[in-house]
C-alpha cells in the first residue's frame, strides 16, 4: 500500500510503497477515510533533532489526525462491524497510569519514558491506505461524513480541550475571547467558542483569506500587526479579553495575548513554536493565568464527535489523493493552505 513516511530527522517525508499492516490482539485494521495534515508534522520533520524528537524517532508513517472504516479486527476484539466509520484518538500513553485509565492519554504520567507520543507521532499513523489502531482508541461517527471528520481528531480536539478548560473565564454575559492564528486549529476554535459560549469572539491573523473566513464564521477580525493589542482592547471597551488562545506560540503572539487580557484572564498557548513568555509584576494584568496545553482526552473526542454529528462544528477541508499527499505538506510548510488539507487514500473508490 502507499504511505507517507517520515524517514529521517530534518528530511521532508516521502511517498512510499509499504506492507499493509495486520491487526494484533486488541487492535483493529482501519481502511483510512481521511488523514489531516497538521502543522505539528512540520515541526516533526523539519525542526526536531534526535534530542528534541526522541519520541518521534523516524522512520514511521505520518498522520495523527485520522478517520476510517473498520476493515478487520484482531483477536479478542468484538462489537465492531466492517464498514462502520470511526475517528482515531491519537495519543498513546502507558495505558495504566491514573491519567491513561481516565482516557487522558495525552497527559500520561509516564509520557517522558514512553517510546512514542501517539499514533502517527513515533509510531505508524494514518497517512496510508490502511492503519492499525488499538480498539479502545476508536470514537464512533455514526452516519456522519468520515472524510470531513478527520480534522476533529486534532484540529478540533486540541482547541476543544483548551476552550473547555477556559470555560470558567467565559461563562456569563459580556465576555470576550481572542483567537490568534486562524489556520486549521484556529478556524475550528471559533466554531467551538460559538457552540460552547456566548462570548464575543475576536480573531487575528495576517492572511486576508484566513481573516475573511473567521469573519464569515462570526468573529470580529483584527489584523495581526503592531496596532492589534490597542484595537482588541478598544473592542472590549478597554477592559481586555477574558480568555485568549494562541495558535501560533511565538514570543510576539504570546506577548500580544498577555497584553490583550483583562484582569483575571487566561492565556492558553496551543502553538508549539516555542516562543518564550515574559512576566513582570508591573506590566502584566493581575491574576492572569498562562497555560500550555497538549491535545485532549478520549472523552473529549467523544464530545467533539457529538458536536460534529449535531452540525455545530464543521471542519472546512481541501482534499488530496494519496499521490498528491506531499503537495499538501509542501503547501502547509509554506503557509499556502487556506483550509485543512485532508489526504483521502481511497478517493474515487
Ligand atoms: P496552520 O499552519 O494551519 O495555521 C497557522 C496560522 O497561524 C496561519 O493562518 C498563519 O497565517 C497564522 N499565523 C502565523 N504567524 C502568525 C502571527 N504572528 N500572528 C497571527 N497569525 C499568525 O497550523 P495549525 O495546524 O492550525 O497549527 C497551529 C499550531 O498549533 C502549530 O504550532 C501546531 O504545531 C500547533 N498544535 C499544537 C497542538 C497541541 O496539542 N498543543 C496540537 C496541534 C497543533
Ligand atoms: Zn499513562
Amino acid at each position: 500500500m502507499k504511505a507517507v513516511v517520515f524517514e529521517d530527522y530534518k528530511t521532508f517525508p516521502s511517498l512510499k510503497e509499504v506492507d499493509k499492516p495486520t491487526p494484533g490482539p486488541g487492535e483493529v485494521l482501519l481502511k483510512v477515510a481521511g488523514a489531516g495534515c497538521c502543522h505539528s508534522d512540520v515541526s516533526v520533520f523539519r525542526d526536531y533533532t534526535p534530542e528534541t524528537g526522541k519520541q518521534t524517532k523516524p522512520p514511521f508513517i505520518l498522520g495523527h489526525e485520522t478517520s476510517g472504516w473498520i476493515e478487520e479486527v484482531g483477536t479478542g476484539v468484538t462489537g465492531f462491524k466492517k464498514g462502520d466509520a470511526y475517528l482515531v484518538y491519537g495519543p498513546t500513553g502507558c495505558g495504566h497510569c491514573k491519567r491513561c485509565v481516565a482516557g487522558e492519554e495525552n497527559y500520561c504520567e509516564n509520557r517522558a519514558t514512553n517510546k512514542s507520543l501517539a499514533i502517527g507521532l513515533g509510531r505508524d499513523g494514518g497517512m496510508a491506505e490502511y492503519m492499525v489502531v488499538p480498539a479502545r482508541n476508536l470514537v464512533p461517527l455514526g452516519d456522519a461524513d468520515p472524510i470531513a471528520a478527520a480534522p476533529l481528531a486534532d484540529a478540533a480536539l486540541t482547541p476543544y480541550h483548551a476552550i473547555k478548560a477556559a470555560l470558567p473565564h467565559l461563562n456569563g454575559g459580556g465576555k470576550y475571547a481572542l483567537v490568534i492564528g486562524l489556520g486549521g486549529l484556529g478556524q475550528i476554535a471559533i466554531q467551538i467558542l460559538k457552540a460552547l459560549t456566548g462570548a464575543t469572539i475576536i480573531a487575528t491573523d495576517m492572511k486576508p483569506e484566513a481573516m475573511a473566513k473567521a469573519e464569515a464564521n462570526g468573529a470580529i477580525v483584527v489584523p495581526s500587526d503592531e496596532n492589534e493589542v490597542a484595537a482588541i482592547r478598544e473592542i472590549t471597551g478597554g477592559r481586555g479579553v477574558d480568555a485568549a488562545f494562541d495558535f501560533v506560540g511565538i514570543a510576539p503572539t504570546i506577548a500580544a495575548a498577555q497584553a490583550a487580557g483583562a484582569t483575571g484572564s487566561r492565556v492558553t498557548v496551543v502553538g508549539i513554536a516555542g516562543g518564550k513568555a515574559e512576566f513582570d509584576w508591573y506590566s502584566k494584568p493581575s491574576e492572569q493565568e498562562l497555560m500550555g496545553v497538549y491535545w485532549g482526552s478520549m472523552p473529549e473526542l467523544h464530545e467533539v464527535a457529538a458536536l460534529y454529528r449535531q452540525g455545530l462544528i464543521t471542519p472546512e477541508i481541501e482534499t488530496y489523493s494519496m499521490d498528491n499527499a506531499l503537495d499538501a505538506y509542501h503547501k502547509l510548510t509554506d503557509g499556502k493552505l487556506s483550509k485543512r488539507a485532508v489526504v483521502v487514500p481511497h478517493m474515487g473508490e
